[in-house]
């Protein structure tokens, strides 16, 4: 039997620039807020989302109004996904993006800072970050794999 290792496992979270943000030319700025905290960028993908990854996705979302409309606009342009690392990066990195809604939004975060703030949708809330350890490991499955 080996010795348990004394390096620990570090934390890993999920974020998807959006359709918007990429359209926007955000990913950089996005990436470059993420990599100045000191998290690190595992896996790094850009490409279009497919309707099973974001039912799968956004599976706890089924059935609200905003749902279907979500998953439209998550299929109108390509995503941006990475994987990041980092001491406490999942709550870490939602602090970094802010709250949901851009217009709400603190100074500071990446949708408080890039969100437009003139009528748009909450949807277009520029990036997506897991909301615990579980979520990133079933979204970090869902987009690159199970053994990502
Ligand atoms: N969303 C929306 N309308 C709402 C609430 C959420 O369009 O009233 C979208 C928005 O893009 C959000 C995503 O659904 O980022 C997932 O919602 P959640 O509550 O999980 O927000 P998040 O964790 O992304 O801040």
């Amino acid at each position: 039997m080996s010795e348990p290792s004394t390096v620990p496992t570090p934390d890993r979270t999920l974020v998807i620039v959006k359709p918007d943000g990429v359209a926007r030319g955000l990913t950089g700025e996005v990436l470059r807020r993420v990599e100045a905290k000191g998290y690190r960028v595992v896996r790094l993908e850009m490409r279009r989302a497919t309707p099973d990854e974001l039912a799968r996705h956004y599976a706890e979302h089924e059935g609200k109004p905003f749902y279907q409309p979500l998953v439209d606009f998550m299929l109108s342009g390509p995503v941006v996904l990475a994987v990041v690392e980092g001491h406490g990066v999942v709550p870490g990195f939602r602090s970094l993006a802010g709250a949901t809604d851009p217009t709400a939004a603190a100074p500071g975060t990446i949708r408080g800072d890039l969100g437009r703030d003139w009528g748009l949708k909450v949807q277009q809330n520029i990036v997506h970050g897991s909301d615990s350890a579980e979520s990133a490991a079933r979204e970090t499955a869902i987009w690159f794999g199970a053994d990502a």
